[in-house]
């Protein structure tokens, strides 16, 4: 997997696998943080306890890409899990539910 260096982030940033190095696909904590503001305007959002559950779910999942995308949905985990309405699309099985945890 190629990298370039972007100094909008600061850090080096992994480029998507499929576009070479021209899309940069990491999301800095301020933008996320931005993001799922932006989508818990409109919808109800699960508690922090539940939010952090959920979050550690996908962090063992092997479906998470570049810390922040779900392999089976594309959508980024850090907003996706914020939403009451959402559910984890992992083959077969929520890894959300609490029998997972
Ligand atoms: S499949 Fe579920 S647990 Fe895995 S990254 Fe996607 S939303 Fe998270």
């Amino acid at each position: 997997m190629s990298t370039s260096d972007s100094s909008q982030f600061g850090t080096k940033q992994e480029s998507c696998k499929g576009c070479s190095d021209q899309h940069v696909v990491n999301i800095s904590e301020s933008k996320m943080a931005r993001l799922v503001e932006i989508a818990s305007r409109s919808r109800p959002v699960v508690q922090d306890e539940e939010y952090e559950r959920r979050l550690s779910s996908c962090a063992d999942c092997p479906g998470l890409q570049y810390g922040t995308t779900c392999r089976y949905c594309g959508c980024l985990v850090q907003v996706r899990a914020k939403l009451v309405e959402s559910i984890c699309p992992f083959p077969y099985e929520s890894r959300w539910s609490s029998s997972n945890v």
